[in-house]
């Protein structure tokens, strides 16, 4: 029986733990005490270090827990990624034995250069390329590449759910509200998101099928997003015009 755990890190991190009652992986460990805590607390092993991509929020705690725990770190290589053993590429698949889970692996540019994405059945870690109703912020690459990137992911299966690495959604609801004031699915989820966070809960993970209903950049040919937009001046109504002017709005909202 595999369970998904969230270790909360540094300001608003997740690190994702895949375990069993003996076997672990990590996902993206910003931060080594947190994953030590959470392993001696429940007295498992850790086996393998999954990383999304070289940000220092996702890499920072590899080395020292390498130092405790001798583990292989699966990522894609990058020559300022210097904790990467195993280099992972598109369409390549990663199958962790002592948790019996197998990834597919894609990559997802757009955030940066070396992001990749780990799929299993009805599971997603998708790193900072996807957060609840919103997505990472374009450093490397090209806005079209993020786009592309983010329609692969909501291409998944509806029931999949999504682990990112960051507690963004209650920022990123206001935003999505302002685009589409109609939209009842965002209006639940925010009262959603309020009851969550009031009790101090994640809000992550979350299906697909919520993000396609719910997240701005996934609904890039929506009538009523369009209309927002056309209120403040698009006039190429095309998806990746839409998804731009819907990145440049946020980054000023
Ligand atoms: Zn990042």
């Amino acid at each position: 029986m595999l369970i998904i755990t969230a270790i909360p890190a540094l300001q608003d991190n997740y690190i994702w733990a895949i375990h069993n009652t003996t076997h672990t992986a990590v996902v993206d460990p910003g931060e080594a005490a947190p994953v030590m805590d959470f392993l001696q607390k429940n007295r498992l092993q850790l086996d393998a270090i999954l990383c999304t991509h070289r940000h220092h929020d996702h890499v920072d705690g590899i080395a020292e827990l390498r130092g405790v725990y001798n583990v292989p770190v699966h990522g894609r290589s990058h020559p300022r990624n210097p904790h990467i053993t195993d280099d992972l590429r598109e369409g390549d698949q990663l199958r962790l034995d002592a948790l019996g889970i197998v990834f597919d692996i894609i990559e997802t540019p757009g955030h940066l250069d070396d992001h990749i994405a780990f799929i299993a059945p009805q599971i997603l870690f998708c790193g900072d390329v996807m957060f609840g109703a919103g997505c990472g912020r374009n450093f490397e690459g090209t806005l079209a590449q993020l786009q592309h990137s983010l329609q692969r992911l909501a291409a998944l299966p509806d029931d999949t759910l999504v682990y990112c690495a960051h507690e963004y959604t209650s920022y990123n609801l206001p935003f999505a509200l302002a685009c589409e004031p109609e939209n009842p699915d965002i209006r639940q989820r925010i009262a959603e998101t309020r009851q969550l966070r009031a009790a101090n809960r994640p809000t992550v993970p979350f299906t697909i099928a919520l993000e396609k209903a719910t997240n701005p950049y996934l609904r890039c040919a929506n009538t009523e997003l369009i209309q927002t937009l056309q209120t403040r001046g698009l006039v190429d109504t095309s998806e990746l015009a839409v998804f731009t002017a819907l990145r440049d709005w946020r980054d000023h909202f």
